[in-house]
């Protein structure tokens, strides 16, 4: 059989067994940033200090690699209770990242005729996911400063009759809080549940999280990532037990593995050294938005998240990304997405040597 048969019939194949929506999709694609200055996905730059690395591998040495983890990881969800306040009429949920708790709460919703709502532009797997789910996907435009437009939402949601809501808080990748007040109209008008996902809330002003559980339709997220845990892979959603126990039943048992439940404990209980990175990552980003902001071709964008949105002039960004790239700093072109984020690039956060490196290439690509 020549390998041009094997392949037709393997396409044919795939037409045959694979949902079209699925064929229709490209995988989430991570660019390759070996040897770059990696300013592209939100991470905490910073490592622990040699002393804390020492008793993590100590404590390493003694998680038992043989057994199954605690399926219920019961005294992680403990020490992220105490970390991240959760209020004691809220349950939590853990996921693979949160991520997998985006993909855990739509599997336990999907049908063809539900609609995940968001706005327009939000955080990409929303969307995603409820392909996966093979639901439905409305999103309604944000302002042109990208704050909410609350009469554009409740309009979408007349419309759409959502499941469920996706509100990221910050939001990714504009940055900014939107307005409180129209989240909570947002909630109240929801004919289903409402997730506030507070993947940034290290960098942010103001959370969600008191009202969880105690407010029917609402879901507070949050993950690890950003506070400087990106390769454990671990996101909480907390509220109300009934809303979380519907979700649990779609888990895989042991989704977080003994070396993430053993090693996040770990850093909770080292969490002023996450807290004294936070801050400087803050810092550090006000620094950064102060010396973008001078740039005159630039329109830079407000940010309470570790990363900071920016457009260039006209047609600009995907040759200023490029050259950038040249000069060995990755950050992410969000040019090719069109609609509001046509000329727009988005920096991470680095330590100050690496924010000094990109804005150097940065002015040499201007
Ligand atoms: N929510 C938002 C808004 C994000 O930007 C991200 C990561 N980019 C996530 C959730 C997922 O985070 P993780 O899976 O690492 O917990």
């Amino acid at each position: 059989m020549s390998n041009k048969k094997i392949s037709n019939s393997i396409s044919d194949s795939i037409k045959q067994w694979i949902r079209p929506e699925i064929r229709a999709l490209n995988a989430y694609h991570v660019p390759p940033a070996s040897n770059c200055i990696k300013l592209d996905a939100m991470e905490n730059p910073y490592q622990w200090p040699e002393s804390m690395v020492d008793e993590w591998l100590g404590l390493v040495r003694d998680v038992e690699l043989n057994r199954y983890p605690d399926p219920s990881a019961s005294a992680l969800k403990d020490s992220l209770r105490k970390s991240m306040s959760v209020p004691e009429g809220a349950d939590i949920l853990l996921g693979n990242g949160s991520d997998e708790l985006i993909q855990m709460i739509l599997m336990a919703i999907a049908g063809k005729e539900k609609t995940v709502l968001s706005v327009n532009p939000s955080f990409v797997m929303y969307d995603m996911v409820a392909t996966y789910a093979g639901m439905k996907y409305a999103s309604a435009p944000l302002n042109e400063d990208f704050s909410l437009n609350i009469e554009a939402f409740l309009h979408a949601i007349k419309q759409h009759n959502p499941a469920i809501i996706f509100i990221a808080y910050p939001n990714n990748p504009t940055g900014n809080l939107f307005d409180r007040q129209a989240l909570q109209e947002i909630i109240e008008a929801a004919p289903g549940l409402v997730v506030i996902d507070e993947a940034y809330h290290a960098f942010a002003d103001d959370s969600f999280m008191s009202e969880a559980g105690y407010i029917d339709n609402l879901l507070v997220m949050r993950t690890v990532s950003k506070m400087g845990l990106a390769g454990l892979r671990l996101g909480l959603l907390a509220g109300k037990s009934q809303w979380l126990a519907e979700f649990d039943k779609v888990r895989l048992p042991y989704n977080l593995n003994v070396l993430t439940q053993a090693t996040a404990k770990f850093a909770l209980a080292h969490q002023t050294v996450l807290d004294e990175q936070t801050t400087i990552i803050r810092n550090n980003r006000e620094l950064l938005f102060a010396e973008l902001s001078k740039l005159e071709s630039l329109q830079v964008y407000p940010s309470q998240a570790n990363f900071i949105l920016f457009r260039t002039e006209e047609n600009q960004a995907s040759i200023i990304f490029e050259k950038l790239k040249d000069a060995g700093v990755l950050i992410k072109n969000l040019s090719p997405v069109g609609g509001a984020l046509q000329d727009c690039l988005r920096v991470t956060v680095g330590m100050p040597n690496e924010n000094a490196a990109f804005l150097k290439a940065l002015k040499q690509a201007l």
